[in-house]
């Protein structure tokens, strides 16, 4: 499942492959679940938009839609006016939109040209003027593509974002204070830290050598500290690596050109079970916390 790194790897990459400035021309619509249900609704409101800009809050996509920018038409000449040229800016104000992607479990997004071969998974597609396409793939259906006037709203409940200024360990500190449950569901829940999954997870709390179950209020300043430079690094090495691609077959994460990205030979713990921890030796192991499979080496990480 794409976390932070393979998000912000496809942001980057679609930013790169020159993704805002497109127009959007039509749109196809396979699968209308993953657009909230509403086929008609949705094309009305990204159908003649623009990409004007990409970014990311947790793990998901923002694109923001303004009306394309029509042809600049000259006016017919009047007499005694100067032939003038109207620019769309002459509109009071472009009207803006926001379209929110979440790739959920299996979903991609790929940016090709019109007459590139499909997969099979295109859940929507995004015809460009330019001849281009952003096909979302998703073949679990699971993920979704939703229109919304107000982002900021609309993603209020995402907690603290690990990669900003802003994150401290006294921020991350506050965010824990108080809670009982374990640090690994602790750390799953998007309305602490936005952006962590279970492979980032796991290997945060590997590097901070904390196990998984100790409970999010037991942790001394020193673990939070710990912790804190932990979270930062896995993402940064995981960023750095343009994102995990763990080999699901066609629920596989891949970048916008088709291509895999090259974290998962940089992983410690997370589905290495039974092989060496990677500082100690001892067998990593597997077990099930708040129903998800963890990875852990219980020498380095004790309970
Ligand atoms: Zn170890």
């Amino acid at each position: 499942m794409p976390e932070l790194p393979e998000v912000q790897s496809t942001i980057d990459a679609l930013r790169h492959a020159g993704l805002p400035g497109e127009v959007i021309a039509a749109v196809e619509v396979g699968w209308p679940r993953t657009v909230g249900g509403d086929v008609d609704t949705f094309c009305g409101a990204v159908v003649g938009r623009s990409v004007c800009e990409i970014g990311r809050r947790g793990k998901f996509i923002v694109l923001c839609l303004t009306l394309a920018p029509r042809a600049a038409t000259t006016e017919p000449a009047s007499p005694g006016t100067a032939n003038f040229v109207r620019s769309p800016d002459d509109s009071p104000g472009p009207e803006r939109g926001w379209m929110l992607c979440h790739l959920r479990m299996s979903g991609r997004l790929h940016l090709v040209a019109a007459d590139e071969p499909r997969e099979g998974y295109e859940r929507v597609v995004l015809h460009f003027a330019s001849g281009r396409e952003l096909r979302f793939v998703d073949p679990r259906k699971f993920g979704r593509l939703l229109c919304v006037s107000d982002p900021e709203a609309a993603l209020s409940h995402l907690g603290l974002e690990p990669l900003d200024d802003s994150f401290t360990p006294r921020k991350l500190h506050q965010a824990l204070g108080g809670r009982r449950r374990a640090i690994k569901p602790t750390l799953l829940d998007q309305g602490v830290i936005a952006g962590l999954g279970n492979i980032y997870v796991d290997e945060a709390l590997f590097a901070a050598r904390i196990h998984p179950l100790r409970r999010a209020d037991s942790l001394s300043p020193d673990d939070i500290v710990a912790l804190h430079t932990a979270i930062q690094q896995v993402l940064r090495l995981g960023l750095s690596n343009l994102g995990v691609s763990l080999g699901y077959g066609k629920s596989n994460f891949r970048l916008p050109n088709g291509a895999s990205g090259d974290n998962r030979e940089a992983l410690q713990v997370f589905r290495r079970t039974g092989l060496p921890c990677p500082v100690c030796g001892h067998p990593v192991e597997r077990l099930i916390v708040a129903q998800r499979s963890t990875h852990l080496c219980p020498r380095c990480q004790p309970a």
